[in-house]
């Protein structure tokens, strides 16, 4: 009963997500990218972070009321991992299966998707804005459950949790807080959707970026020294200053391009048609969002104090192995988009992800 219960638990609270995200009110944005067929803008509700706030109320209310226990996701999480990973395979066929090809063969349209932008009910739900919600109020829930878990177990929740469930926290609401931003990322204007997309936000997001809890929750206290657990946070906090930072200036520099962002004003190199910006967080590498998040990363995996476990450190590595692919990919998009100008740039702002070393 617990395993049937466990598997159809992130069902249930997927369905969930998608009523409040329905219903709840939320703000129609204009986005970045355009209809494949009309050419216009594209449109967006959003709610995010009224969603995940509702969420994590709910969650609360249940474990109050003793209906639901705190740590349920923690108690049933493998049976739920299955639960989210079936879930995720089969909407990943149903948004690939029924459209018409790429062109490319059948398991590169299921891994890559085939769709671009897919809405439905007019728009008020995005596939994408959708995947990414739900992803993002799932790992806030396991992660709360987690830290529910060594509360119930020990009667306090220790330091080094403490932190890294503070961060991913964190990370979450930043995510939410600034949906809109993200409405201007290559997810958005490059990807469609599939099993990368589709199962990676239903299944991998919210089961995988709290690896570093999920492999040391049961563990010794770390005890780790304040003095390091400062370190860490400044780690975190300083790679979040780098990719929020980048990902506000060319949020501003693409929807107001005159205006200055914490007082840096834009400076840019042109072909007449094209503009891109060449100061700032964008004058020091051309990514250096990707370092910023890699830094986020890393400081998540320490702040667990075991960094000899090795389970830790997935959460890190995943990002290099993304981070780099997608930088790649990313070079040759603006390479064909923005043909001599982008060598232009690339020749002034010369590093890729990391200043003088990458
Ligand atoms: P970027 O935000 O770096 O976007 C790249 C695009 O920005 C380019 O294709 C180009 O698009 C435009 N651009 C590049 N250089 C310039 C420039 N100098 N001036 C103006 N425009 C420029 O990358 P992503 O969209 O991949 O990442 C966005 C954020 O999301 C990052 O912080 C990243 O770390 C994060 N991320 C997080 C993940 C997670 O799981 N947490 C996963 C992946 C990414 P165009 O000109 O066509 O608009």
């Amino acid at each position: 009963m617990t395993q049937l219960a466990g598997f159809f638990t992130p069902w249930i609270i997927y369905a969930v997500i998608t009523v409040l995200h329905y219903f709840l009110p939320g703000k129609w944005m204009t986005g970045y990218v355009r209809h494949s067929q009309t050419g216009e803008l594209l449109k967006y509700r959003l709610n995010g972070r009224l969603v995940l706030i509702t969420s994590i109320a709910l969650w609360f209310l249940l474990g109050y009321l003793g209906w639901v226990s705190y740590d349920w996701l923690y108690t049933i999480r493998w049976y739920s991992l299955a639960g989210a990973c079936v879930f995720g395979s089969i909407f990943s066929i149903l948004i690939v299966a029924p459209y018409p090809s790429t062109g490319r063969s059948w398991l590169a349209d299921y891994f890559f998707g085939r769709l671009e932008n897919p809405q439905f009910r007019n728009g008020r739900i995005d596939a994408k804005v959708w995947l990414y919600l739900i992803g993002a109020v799932m790992l806030q829930l396991n992660v709360l459950s987690f830290a529910a878990h060594q509360y119930l177990a020990l009667g306090h929740i220790d330091a080094n949790i403490w932190l890294c469930a503070a961060m991913l926290t964190y990370f979450v609401f930043d995510y939410l807080t600034f949906e809109k931003v993200h409405l201007y990322t290559y997810d958005f204007f490059a990807e469609r959707v599939g099993v990368k997309l589709g199962w990676g936000c239903l299944t991998f997001y919210p089961y995988f970026y709290h690896v570093a809890l999920w492999s040391t929750i049961d563990l010794d206290p770390a005890n780790t020294p304040t003095w390091l657990l400062l370190c860490y946070s400044l780690i975190f906090l300083s790679g979040w200053t780098l990719s929020r930072g980048a990902n506000m200036q060319k949020y501003y520099f693409k929807t107001r391009p005159e205006k200055a962002f914490l007082g840096i004003k834009p400076k840019t190199i042109t072909d007449g048609k094209r503009t891109l910006l060449v100061n700032g967080f964008w004058g020091v590498s051309r990514h250096i969002n990707y370092l910023g998040e890699i830094l986020m990363g890393v400081a998540i995996a320490l702040s667990v104090g075991y960094p000899g476990i090795f389970w830790v450190w997935l959460y890190p590595l995943y990002y290099v192995a993304l981070l780099l692919a997608r930088q790649m990919d990313d070079n040759k998009r603006c390479t064909s988009k923005y043909g001599g100008l982008w060598k232009v740039y690339a020749k002034k702002v010369k590093y890729r992800i990391i200043p003088y070393l990458y």
